[in-house]
């Protein structure tokens, strides 16, 4: 089963995106995370990407079509997978339908996780990850079990994104609305999108995905 999640910056979709690979072996594909890594990396991708993303811009589809198509081609089998933040623009979405078609892949669904965006820069702000694994936490929602000690490596290092200060996730959401919510009825179209309540507790969102995508 082939999904793609999406939603603006702070819907959830990594946090969902965790929860569905436990329960369904899917592997989770998220374009942000792929360019983290690249500019931990200190490739020239990753220092191309760095300052357009730190700024809350896209980086250019060609790009990010041919870093996902590289990454697809080496799952090689398995159950499927999960894009999380990609596709990100209709040409993205395009491009991803060629590029399925040639690897003999389909979709399966399309999770539209819907928000009230005057919540989304509150729930941004309180966001913070392991620095270790990357496990992610949430000041007020989602602390770690112990204060200052990651649930899942026991590391004490966390870290916060450069693109979740405010005046970046400003211009995130304007991409958004812009460029990314026009796919909506591109799969809308296709009888693929499902749209699910992504400001309900973080149990309830993955209930409401289970409903979609049928028991595990
Ligand atoms: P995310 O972790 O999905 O919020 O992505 C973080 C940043 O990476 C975005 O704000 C963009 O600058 C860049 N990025 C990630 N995925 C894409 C994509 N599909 N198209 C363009 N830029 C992307």
């Amino acid at each position: 089963m082939n999904i793609i999640l999406l939603g603006p910056p702070g819907a959830g979709k990594g946090t969902q995106a965790k929860r569905i690979e436990e329960k369904y072996g899917l592997v989770q594909l998220s374009t942000g995370d792929m360019l983290r890594a690249e500019r931990k990396s200190g490739s020239e991708l990753g220092r191309k990407a760095q300052a357009i993303m730190d700024a809350g811009k896209l980086v250019s589809d060609d790009l990010i079509i041919e870093l996902i198509s590289r990454r697809i081609d080496q799952l090689k089998g398995g159950k499927g997978f999960i894009l999380d933040g990609f596709p990100r623009t209709v040409p993205q979405a395009e491009a991803l339908d060629r590029l399925l078609a040639e690897k003999g892949l389909k979709l399966d669904a399309v999770i539209e996780m819907t928000v009230d965006e005057a919540e989304l820069i509150h729930r941004i702000a309180g966001r913070f990850s392991c620095a270790k694994c990357g496990a992610s936490y949430h000041d007020q929602f989602n602390r770690p079990k112990t204060d200052g000690v990651c649930d899942v490596c026991g590391a004490t290092e966390f870290t916060r994104r450069a693109d979740d200060r405010p005046e970046a996730v400003k211009i995130r959401l304007v991409a958004y609305r812009e460029q990314t919510a026009p796919i909506l009825p591109y799969y809308r179209k296709k009888g693929l999108l499902h749209p699910v309540d992504g400001m309900a507790a973080i149990d309830e969102v993955g209930r409401q995905i289970e409903a979609v995508l049928g028991r595990p």
